[in-house]
């Protein structure tokens, strides 16, 4: 049931949270939840991707197989999906993730890729954009290196997509700069609050 509700009748708001690939998005966005939570909903994405150790299915991502990423975007199961770094890997936003909490009036958070977020644009006029900048390109790289989660062939390429998403963030109405976490989430959770996350 993909479609029992029009979107007109879904009063809650998305709010997209992008940037590149080892900003410290997971950290900053993982705050963000606790100091709002119950008027702020994440939202858990599909992906094809191997589960990384300690990432649970069901809690950290959806981790399907090609063939069933496939089957559930055929059968229009997604608001929006992206192959994200080119390397055959898809990322997508279940409807069955989001809809719930948007029918209920709630906001829900999407962490996704610039795609995905001029996917969600298109259909959600409405939906809140914010684009978290690396202080640098240098320390972004520093960080990818440390994380050490991923082959130097990896690192090179999400460093190539990161420049070309931080040259698409203007597109974005918000743009929060991640010199230190805890400035971040301030004015992240005050972007919020200014656009009414906790007006009734
Ligand atoms: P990771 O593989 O490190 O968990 O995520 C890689 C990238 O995929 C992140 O930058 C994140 O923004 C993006 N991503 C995660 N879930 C989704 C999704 O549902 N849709 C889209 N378009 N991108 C996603």
């Amino acid at each position: 049931m993909t479609t029992a509700l029009g979107k007109s009748d879904l009063p809650g708001k998305l709010v997209v949270i992008s940037g590149p690939s080892g900003v410290g998005k997971s950290t900053v966005v993982k705050q963000v939840l606790d100091r709002l939570a119950g008027r702020l909903v994440p939202s858990i994405s599909a992906t094809t991707r191997e589960p990384r150790s300690g990432e649970q299915d069901g809690v950290d991502y959806y981790f399907l197989s090609s063939e069933q990423f496939a089957q559930r975007r055929e059968a229009g199961d997604f608001l929006e999906t992206a192959e994200v770094f080119g390397r055959g890997h898809w990322y997508g936003t279940l409807w069955s993730a989001v809809r719930p909490s948007l029918a209920a009036g709630k906001w829900v958070l999407l962490e996704i890729d610039v795609a995905g977020a001029e996917e969600v644009l298109r259909q959600f006029q409405n939906a809140l954009t914010i684009f978290i900048q690396p202080s640098t390109i240098e320390e972004l790289e520093r960080r990818l290196r440390s994380r050490a989660t991923e082959t130097a062939a990896d690192i090179e390429r999400r460093l190539e997509v990161a420049r070309r998403e931080i040259a698409l963030a203007s597109r974005y109405k918000f743009q929060v700069v991640n010199d230190t976490v805890s400035q971040a989430v301030e004015e992240i959770v005050t972007i919020l609050q200014n656009e009414g996350i906790l007006d009734d």
